[in-house]
Parts: structure tokens; sequence; C-alpha cells
């Protein structure tokens, strides 16, 4: 029996969470079986046995039509690996420890099939959590998975897996990683909210790059918001509505037009200049996910990639992309966004990253764990494979590498020597490469921040990724809802890491990009002029705004207003200061951008 049975939901019944990503979506609810469930034990007496072993029976039978069903109508292109994955759950349906193990439960100990089904995965997690390998012992999630699909088939529950969806939905989850969420059909899904999360996890981040809109930190969306249900989503005031009354749906119609009007008006911005008013020129650049981001972020007006997210190549597969893929992807997005540069960021897994077929193992605190930079360097031969491909893709366009999460010279010197070595391979193998490649260093940790004097002598250019910067400065885990009110980019500290990592940049002369959400966000434009940062990387639908914003701006005021902000001791008073600041000299450009 289902604790978190459905409700009846009022009319107009509104939940509030953390708008993430903008935009009003209206369709109808999806409860993903990506959500938390909770049940309760429960038993049967002898004579409901065969009857619970046929309902048992008639689930798996169901779950396997479905899944051959997603199979079928899986798009041609879909790569191999992914088909993979559902090969993997019919085979998992027919596997006799949970076939044979669940019937021999209802039997043997009574107990109702949705009880034995629940009994039968703690057996298999107890066999996995044995595992050695890795890989193997992630393939739980596929069994949690196929577990999950027969217990919603038992209960007669509406099965979901994003791949199912064939309406346009507004997916509702306890959680999204950022592999489901990059796996988002737009045609079909036009919004979604989840329990967890924060505005810079990597789901929310994804969730503005793919344009839909999100409401996320909802707490209890997935035991109190019934399936089929129709809704709004106001990625904007992070509001969910359930079942919305005429007058309340003609309303949010409005504001959606409203919103897709002003963002056309935007965009009209795309070809001009992001020069302040004082001349001082900023390249806005996209943040990608993957080469096929690059068309949208062109049109928003990118003017180049400062940030590729290549651990995105590695998600929804079994292994690890091969040298040639790799290399066939840096090469389309070098040639892609020509004559503008590409910065090619080296895998970037852990935290809430995590890719299967790679030896992440479990850590305690997985953010300090084995993450980013330091995997690289622990797997030499991936790291060789992915520095290989982005130096043969490198005389195919503009192209610049960039290591994430440094924390010293050390990491940086290895890193480098690393690429000596590749160099060398390549030279001996007589392919060409780009021998002048930039270097850079993502600056995301305080310990970069502190060094970063030493780090500017040793390479060509710093990205500073605030995500990460704010986390670990004040200690607050980026994705956490509970926390959130504390992640504060305007924090006294934060302002002064930003000024110690561009002194320390000038200083040795190198440039300073900001590839982290702040780059996003008007409100903070004049503080990064006023430091001279010259380059911002951003999702691609957060550019035009931000133009909006800097040509109206000056730097030598914002040089001005950075200097008081320095004095100031919150980051209320910091924000509310800055606020004025653009209320006066770019009025309404705040409202056009309603996150904040
Ligand atoms: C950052 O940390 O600011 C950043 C840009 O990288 P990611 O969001 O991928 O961690
Ligand atoms: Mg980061």
């Amino acid at each position: 029996m289902m604790v978190s049975e459905k409700i009846d939901i009022e009319e107009d019944t509104i939940l509030v969470g953390i708008g993430v990503s903008p935009g009003i979506a209206i369709g109808t609810i999806y409860l993903s079986d990506r959500g938390r469930r909770c049940v309760i034990d429960s038993s049967i007496t002898l004579e409901e046995v065969e009857q619970e072993i046929a309902s048992f029976q008639q689930a798996l039978q169901l779950s396997r039509q479905q899944l051959l069903c997603v199979r079928e109508s899986a798009p041609k292109k879909m790569l191999k690996e992914h088909l993979f994955i559902l090969d993997a759950h019919l085979l998992i349906l027919e596997d006799p420890m949970l076939v044979e193990g669940a019937i021999t439960l209802i039997r043997k100990d009574l107990l109702s099939a949705h009880t034995a089904v629940r009994r039968t995965l703690d057996a298999f997690r107890a066999v996995f959590a044995e595992v050695e390998d890795a890989y193997l012992r992630d393939r739980i999630s596929d069994v949690d998975a196929v577990a999950d699909r027969v217990l919603r088939n038992l209960t007669g529950e509406t099965v979901l897996l994003l791949s199912d969806i064939v309406n346009k939905a507004i997916v509702v989850a306890h959680n999204l990683s950022p592999a489901d969420t990059m796996q988002m059909d737009r045609t079909k899904i036009c919004g979604f909210v989840t329990d967890v999360g924060s505005r810079t996890s990597h789901t929310a981040i994804l969730a503005r790059s793919l344009a839909i809109p999100a409401v996320v930190g909802l707490e209890t969306a997935t035991s109190i918001v019934p399936s089929s249900v129709s809704a709004i989503i106001d990625g904007s005031s992070g509001t969910l509505i359930l079942n919305p009354s005429e007058q309340m749906f003609r309303e949010y119609l409005q504001k959606k037009q409203r919103y897709e009007y002003h963002d056309r008006e935007l965009l009209q911005l795309s070809s001009l200049d992001a020069s302040t008013e004082d001349g001082f020129e900023v390249a806005l650049k996209a943040n990608v996910e993957s080469p096929e981001d690059t068309a949208l972020a062109q049109a928003r007006g990118a003017r180049g990639i400062g940030l590729f997210r290549t651990e995105y190549l590695y998600f929804n597969r079994s292994s690890p992309p091969t040298e040639e893929e790799q290399f066939l992807a840096y090469r389309r997005i070098a040639e892609k966004i020509k004559p503008y540069s590409v910065t090619i960021r080296t895998l970037d897994v852990g935290g809430d990253k995590l890719v299967a077929g790679l030896d992440l193992s479990d850590e305690a605190n997985p953010v300090l764990g084995m993450r980013a930079i330091r995997f690289s360097l622990q797997e030499g031969t991936l790291f060789r494979v992915q520095l290989r491909a982005i130096l043969r893709a490198s005389v195919f366009g503009k192209i610049r590498i960039l290591f994430p999460m440094v924390t010293g010279l050390a990491e940086l010197r290895a890193c480098k020597a690393f690429l000596r070595d590749v160099q060398r391979e390549l030279e001996q193998d007589n392919i060409a490469y780009d021998p002048q490649i930039s270097v850079g260093v993502m600056i995301e940790t305080p310990a970069a921040v502190l060094v970063a004097s030493l780090l500017a002598q040793e390479c060509d250019f710093f990205s500073i990724g605030t995500n990460d910067l704010i986390q670990y400065c004040l200690a607050v885990d980026r994705g956490n809802e509970h926390v959130a009110y504390l992640y504060e980019p305007l924090h006294p500290a934060i302002l002064r890491a930003l000024k110690m990592v561009c002194d320390g940049a000038s200083s040795a002369g190198i440039p300073v990009s900001m590839c982290g959400e702040m780059a996003a966000e008007p409100l903070y434009s004049p503080v990064l002029i006023a430091l001279g940062i010259d380059e911002f990387s951003m999702n691609a639908q957060d550019i035009p705004v931000v133009k909006k914003a800097l040509r109206q701006l000056s730097r030598a005021t914002s040089r001005d207003l950075l200097l008081r902000l320095l004095l100031l001791p919150t980051g209320q008073e910091i924000k509310s200061c800055l606020e004025e600041y653009l209320e006066e000299h770019c009025p309404g450009v705040l409202e056009s951008f309603p996150l904040l």
C-alpha cells in the first residue's frame, strides 16, 4: 500500500520553490519514477498467494511491453550505448534473483508482491555493495529503475521514464541528475520541478541552457502532486500552480506572451557589440554541454564558447567516448564557432556529475573528493586520450584548454607535463596540433584564489568558476535548497576573492574570464567590468540581457562603485547598493531579469 496516496488537488493550489530557469510552462503533470517512494510492508493470507503471484507476473509482463515499446520508438540516431541500457533493463526483468526471489518471498513468507519486490531489491543492493568494480557497482541504479517500474505497475500507477513521455509534460521528480535532464526532449517536456536542488546545481544550469522553465527545492512536490493534473510553472518566481482556474490560466497565458515578446526584443541586440558607454569591450560567450548547442549560442549572440563542459560527452552511455569520438566533437565545435574560439574544459566529473563507466568510488564527501582534475591526473590514460583529442582538433579552429578545480601550482604543472607528453607523442606520429594552444586554469577553489599570483605566472588565462568558488568559499553546498539562502555571490568574502584573482592575473599580464553563473546576471555586471574581467561566458539564454546592461554601463563609474562596495560589511548591503546603482544606470534591466 502506498503511504503517499494521491490526493485531490484544489483549484489554484500554489507551491513555491526556487525558480531556476525563467519562462512559463503550461502543461500536464507527469510524476517521474525518479521520485523517492514511501511504502510500508504488508503481508497476505495463504489464500491470496496465487493471486499475488499472478499480479506480480502481470506487472513483469507489462513492464516488458513498456520497455519494448520505448526501445522501438527510440529515435534512429540514438546511440548504441543508450539502447544497450534498455536491453540491460529487459534482461534484469528476467533475472531469476528478482523473479524467483520475489515469488519465493510471496509463497514462503506470505509477503505482498510489493513488499517482496522491495525485499528482493534490498538483497540486490547488498550484493552490489560488495562488488569491487565501481562500474558494476553503479549498475544497481539500473536494477532500481526496473524494480521501480514493476512496483508502479503493481499499484497501477502511471509509469514514466523521461524517454516514455509522449505529450507536452511538466515533469515532477524528487531529483533529476544532469544526465536525466540532458535527455529531455523539448518537444515533449515543457518544464520540470524537483523536490531538491538550488540555483547553481548542474541540473538547474542545464535547464537554463535548454530553455526549459524549472522550479527546484519544492521539498514535498513528489508526495503531494498527483499525476495527470494540469499545471503551470513560473520559472522566474519559482511557483508551481496546480489545477489552475480559468482566470489563473488566462493570467499566465498573458505572462507567457509578455515573456516571449520581451525575449524577442532582447534578441534584437544579438548583432551589436557588448561595449560599455565608455568603450570597455566585453566578449560575451556561451557555456555549452554539446557541440549541438553551438547554433543556439550563436543565435543568442555568443561570440565564442567560453566553456565546453566535456563531461556531458560521457553521460548516458556505458563507456567513455573514444579519442576519435572526442576529436570529432571538438573539431565540430571549433569549426562551427569560427572565427571565435572555444574553451574546452577537461573532464570535470564527481560531485553531482556521476558518470557510468568511470571508476568514481563512493565517497563520504564527494565534492571534496576525487573529482575534476584530481580524477584526470589519477586516471592518466583517460586524461591522455582527452588531451590527444583536443590537440588534434586544435588545427581546425581556435581552441583553448581549461583545467577544472586546480588548487595549486603542483597540479597545474602536472597537467602541463601530461600535455607536453601528449604533444611529443603527436609529433612522433606526425599529427598536427596547435603548438601555441592557450592553457588556462579554472579559479574555483579558495586555494586557487590565494595562490592566483603564482598560478598566473605559469598559465595563459584564468576562468573564474563562481558556482564552485562560492560553494567552497562560503561552505554552502551549491545543490542544497536548505542552505540556498546562504549562497551569496555578493558576500564580502567573494568580492575580495574576485579582486585578489584579478590582481594576481594583472600582475602577470594574463586575461581573466568568468564562466560561473555570476556572469549571467546583469546585477553583477558593474562589479565584473570594474575588476577588468573582459570575457563573460554563460548559458546562452542570458547573453542578450547581460549585453543590454553592459551597453548602458560605464567602466569608470563602475570602478568608483566597486571601491564603495568593498567597504561595505554584508552581502545584503552590497546587494542593495548595486540594485540602486543599476536602477539608476540601466533602468528596467532588473525587471527584465526576473530571477534576481
Ligand atoms: C563553476 O564552477 O563556476 C563552473 C563554471 O563549472 P561547473 O558549473 O561546471 O562546476
Ligand atoms: Mg565548477
